[in-house]
Protein backbone atom coordinates (compact mmCIF):
# COMPACT_ATOMS: atom_id res chain seq x y z
CA UNK A 1 0.00 0.00 0.00
CA UNK A 2 2.41 2.69 1.20
CA UNK A 3 4.35 3.26 -2.15
CA UNK A 4 0.93 3.91 -4.17
CA UNK A 5 0.97 7.36 -5.70
CA UNK A 6 -1.79 9.41 -4.34
CA UNK A 7 -2.79 12.20 -6.87
CA UNK A 8 -4.56 15.58 -5.16
CA UNK A 9 -7.67 17.13 -6.56
CA UNK A 10 -9.83 19.91 -5.66
CA UNK A 11 -12.76 21.81 -6.77
CA UNK A 12 -13.00 25.09 -8.61
CA UNK A 13 -12.70 27.38 -5.41
CA UNK A 14 -10.77 24.42 -3.60
CA UNK A 15 -13.43 24.56 -0.75
CA UNK A 16 -13.41 20.75 -1.26
CA UNK A 17 -10.33 18.51 -1.76
CA UNK A 18 -9.62 14.88 -2.21
CA UNK A 19 -6.62 12.78 -3.28
CA UNK A 20 -7.09 8.87 -5.42
CA UNK A 21 -4.61 6.58 -4.59
CA UNK A 22 -3.37 3.80 -6.71
CA UNK A 23 -4.23 3.20 -11.00
CA UNK A 24 -7.47 4.02 -12.48
CA UNK A 25 -9.61 1.48 -13.20
CA UNK A 26 -10.39 3.28 -16.28
CA UNK A 27 -9.57 6.41 -18.38
CA UNK A 28 -11.48 7.95 -21.57
CA UNK A 29 -13.95 10.14 -23.09
CA UNK A 30 -17.55 9.83 -22.62
CA UNK A 31 -19.58 11.73 -25.15
CA UNK A 32 -22.89 10.91 -23.58
CA UNK A 33 -25.76 13.37 -23.77
CA UNK A 34 -25.88 12.79 -19.67
CA UNK A 35 -22.28 14.31 -19.47
CA UNK A 36 -22.72 16.75 -22.09
CA UNK A 37 -25.42 18.53 -20.49
CA UNK A 38 -24.40 18.14 -16.77
CA UNK A 39 -20.75 19.46 -17.35
CA UNK A 40 -22.40 21.61 -19.90
CA UNK A 41 -19.30 20.76 -22.64
CA UNK A 42 -18.98 18.55 -25.59
CA UNK A 43 -16.99 15.85 -23.65
CA UNK A 44 -16.32 14.28 -20.39
CA UNK A 45 -12.66 12.93 -19.61
CA UNK A 46 -13.64 10.34 -16.75
CA UNK A 47 -10.90 8.48 -14.47
CA UNK A 48 -12.75 5.47 -13.32
CA UNK A 49 -11.66 4.20 -9.76
CA UNK A 50 -12.18 1.86 -6.73
CA UNK A 51 -14.46 4.30 -4.43
CA UNK A 52 -11.97 3.27 -1.46
CA UNK A 53 -9.20 4.55 -3.22
CA UNK A 54 -11.18 7.96 -3.23
CA UNK A 55 -10.49 10.00 -0.35
CA UNK A 56 -12.17 13.57 0.79
CA UNK A 57 -9.36 15.43 2.85
CA UNK A 58 -11.59 19.01 2.85
CA UNK A 59 -14.99 20.17 2.91
CA UNK A 60 -16.92 16.68 2.52
CA UNK A 61 -19.75 18.75 4.25
CA UNK A 62 -19.92 21.32 1.24
CA UNK A 63 -20.42 18.45 -0.92
CA UNK A 64 -23.77 18.82 -3.01
CA UNK A 65 -25.18 15.41 -4.57
CA UNK A 66 -27.88 15.04 -6.84
CA UNK A 67 -29.11 11.46 -8.78
CA UNK A 68 -31.53 12.05 -11.83
CA UNK A 69 -30.88 7.84 -12.10
CA UNK A 70 -30.11 5.62 -9.85
CA UNK A 71 -27.26 4.54 -11.69
CA UNK A 72 -25.45 8.14 -11.75
CA UNK A 73 -25.23 10.49 -8.05
CA UNK A 74 -23.03 13.30 -9.17
CA UNK A 75 -21.24 15.72 -6.67
CA UNK A 76 -20.45 19.51 -6.88
CA UNK A 77 -18.92 21.69 -4.51
CA UNK A 78 -21.83 23.94 -3.14
CA UNK A 79 -19.43 26.80 -2.84
CA UNK A 80 -18.49 27.41 -6.39
CA UNK A 81 -20.48 24.95 -8.37
CA UNK A 82 -17.88 22.95 -9.79
CA UNK A 83 -17.87 19.45 -10.41
CA UNK A 84 -15.41 16.92 -8.31
CA UNK A 85 -17.05 13.58 -8.88
CA UNK A 86 -19.84 10.98 -9.93
CA UNK A 87 -20.60 7.84 -8.14
CA UNK A 88 -21.86 4.55 -10.03
CA UNK A 89 -23.18 2.28 -7.39
CA UNK A 90 -24.12 -0.10 -10.60
CA UNK A 91 -20.61 -0.20 -11.66
CA UNK A 92 -18.95 0.09 -7.98
CA UNK A 93 -17.19 2.87 -9.73
CA UNK A 94 -15.93 6.67 -8.92
CA UNK A 95 -15.27 8.93 -11.88
CA UNK A 96 -13.04 11.55 -10.79
CA UNK A 97 -13.19 13.71 -13.63
CA UNK A 98 -9.36 13.81 -15.17
CA UNK A 99 -9.77 17.78 -15.12
CA UNK A 100 -9.93 18.22 -11.59
CA UNK A 101 -7.10 16.15 -10.50
CA UNK A 102 -4.41 17.71 -13.06
CA UNK A 103 -1.86 15.90 -11.60
CA UNK A 104 -2.52 12.30 -12.40
CA UNK A 105 -1.18 11.59 -15.99
CA UNK A 106 -4.10 11.19 -18.22
CA UNK A 107 -4.32 8.67 -20.87
CA UNK A 108 -7.48 8.08 -22.61
CA UNK A 109 -7.90 4.25 -23.18
CA UNK A 110 -11.22 4.76 -25.00
CA UNK A 111 -14.40 6.76 -26.09
CA UNK A 112 -17.69 5.89 -24.90
CA UNK A 113 -21.30 6.55 -26.36
CA UNK A 114 -19.07 7.54 -29.01
CA UNK A 115 -23.12 7.10 -31.42
CA UNK A 116 -23.86 10.51 -29.40
CA UNK A 117 -20.75 12.49 -30.26
CA UNK A 118 -21.25 16.16 -31.13
CA UNK A 119 -17.53 16.57 -31.13
CA UNK A 120 -15.40 14.04 -33.25
CA UNK A 121 -11.91 13.39 -32.51
CA UNK A 122 -9.25 12.04 -34.58
CA UNK A 123 -6.73 10.22 -32.30
CA UNK A 124 -7.03 6.30 -33.29
CA UNK A 125 -8.09 5.35 -29.60
CA UNK A 126 -11.21 2.89 -29.86
CA UNK A 127 -14.85 4.47 -30.15
CA UNK A 128 -17.67 2.77 -28.28
CA UNK A 129 -20.74 2.85 -29.88
CA UNK A 130 -21.92 3.03 -26.21
CA UNK A 131 -20.39 1.12 -23.26
CA UNK A 132 -18.11 -1.79 -22.91
CA UNK A 133 -19.76 -5.27 -22.98
CA UNK A 134 -18.35 -5.81 -18.95
CA UNK A 135 -19.91 -2.86 -18.35
CA UNK A 136 -23.62 -3.94 -19.44
CA UNK A 137 -23.18 -2.16 -23.31
CA UNK A 138 -22.63 -3.71 -26.17
CA UNK A 139 -18.96 -3.43 -26.73
CA UNK A 140 -19.81 -2.57 -30.57
CA UNK A 141 -16.69 -0.13 -32.25
CA UNK A 142 -17.48 2.40 -34.47
CA UNK A 143 -16.01 4.47 -36.91
CA UNK A 144 -14.05 8.28 -35.46
ZN1 LIG B 1 -15.60 24.91 -4.69
ZN1 LIG C 1 -21.40 10.16 -20.12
Amino acid sequence: MGNENSYGGSCFCGAVQFTVTGEPAAMGYCHCESCRRWSAGPVNAFTLWNPGAVRITRGAENIGTYNKSPHSYRKWCKTCGGHVFTEHPGMKLTDVYAAVIPELPFKAGVHVHYQETVLRVKDGVLKLKDMPKEMGGSGDSVAE
